[in-house]
């Protein structure tokens, strides 16, 4: 899925930067980098700081309009310090993410990056469906280029991983134990308590309600009910209470 994210780099001036964000997409798994009328070339500084990842920034394809980097995305999101002053539906980045995650099944999504100075004109903002914002400092909230596609797409790929896990998880097992399960416990609990004299037997419900609330913020699983069970049936067969 992750084949079907697009970074789209709009009006790139700093070589370095095409390098270093190529490698903020490997580290994440994206591969698909589009620049749009960049105003420098893939030059061996770009090469530079992609370390391994030059080939990503080699391959960019290379477009004259936002139109036609985002021609074949269902989904647009574009990237912007300065969207909350716009009114535009808008994302948090790990919102972000998993929207990428869940429609990247169906089709090809693209994020949209702005130029180092002066960021995304309105108009190609007014080309995306969303906005999305890093929260950042609101005094200085201005990631570099290179930074703000390392943050997205990490939250891209913490969504693709999340949805993996949710996909490919077994059945889960019947892990926690059915309410009368719980209150058996809570009984032969009670009794061994009083059996022991560690409880009065006019006088069980203050230590009783403790007890349950604390079992109910642990929420025991099966197995580590039997457990407590057998503990209480091990007490009971040493005093002679059973
Ligand atoms: N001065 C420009 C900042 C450009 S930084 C402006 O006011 O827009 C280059 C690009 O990095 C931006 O166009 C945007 O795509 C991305 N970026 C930087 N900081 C960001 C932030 N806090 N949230 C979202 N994207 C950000």
């Amino acid at each position: 899925m992750l084949s079907n994210v697009k970074v789209v780099l709009v009006g790139t001036s700093h070589s370095g930067n095409i390098g270093s964000a190529a490698r903020a997409m490997k580290v994440m798994g994206l591969s698909n980098m589009t620049l749009v009328a960049p105003a420098c070339e893939v030059d061996g500084q770009a090469v530079a700081l992609a370390a391994g990842a030059s080939e990503i920034a080699l391959n960019a394809q290379v477009v004259a309009t936002l139109d036609e980097a985002v021609k074949e995305c269902s989904l647009v999101i574009g990237s912007s310090a300065r969207s909350r002053t716009l009114d535009w539906p808008m994302l948090e980045p790990r919102e972000c993410g998993e929207k990428c995650a869940v429609e990247t099944q169906a089709g090809q999504v693209a994020i949209v990056f702005g130029r180092e100075r002066t960021g995304l004109t309105n108009e190609e903002l007014q080309l995306c469906h969303y906005h999305v914002c890093i929260p950042a400092n609101p005094e200085y909230s201005s990631l570099n280029l290179a930074m703000a596609v390392q943050t997205i797409a990490y939250e891209i790929r913490v969504a693709h991983l999340e949805k993996q896990k949710q996909d490919y998880a077994p059945q889960a097992p019947e892990a926690y134990p059915r309410h009368e399960e719980l209150e058996m416990f809570f009984e032969h609990l009670e009794k061994v308590m009083m059996d022991t004299q560690f409880i009065a037997v006019d006088q069980p419900n203050k230590v009783m309600n403790k007890l349950r609330r604390l079992f109910s913020r642990a929420r025991p699983e099966q197995q580590e009910l039997n457990i407590l069970r057998g503990v209480l049936t091990a007490i009971e067969k040493k005093i002679g209470s059973r």
